[in-house]
């Protein structure tokens, strides 16, 4: 799980940091309003839970889609989901 941090300077890109951010020194970059990793910085210092990482950017994704177009939420959630690991679509949530 990450956290928000802050925005780039040029506001093109969110920052988040490791919800565990006292030990570990992860930071990811995503896009603004998708919120898509451009980069990860870092690796876990603890058991990584990337997948439920994963999982929340696609709840935000399938939200924000929703409320944009006039899909099926079955179509919404199967092009959110498309961009996931393996790994996320396998764990329950
Ligand atoms: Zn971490």
């Amino acid at each position: 799980m990450y956290l928000f941090d802050a925005f780039s300077y040029d506001g093109l890109k969110r920052f988040w940091r490791c919800r565990y951010k006292r030990e570990c020194k992860t930071r990811v970059h995503t896009g603004i309003t998708d919120l898509i990793f451009l980069k990860n910085i870092n690796n876990h210092t603890h058991d990584s839970d990337t997948a439920k990482v994963e999982v929340n950017i696609a709840v935000y994704n399938i939200k924000k889609r929703a409320r944009e177009t006039l899909e099926p939420t079955s179509t919404v959630m199967n092009y959110c989901i498309s961009g996931l690991s393996q790994a996320s679509k396998v764990s329950n949530y």
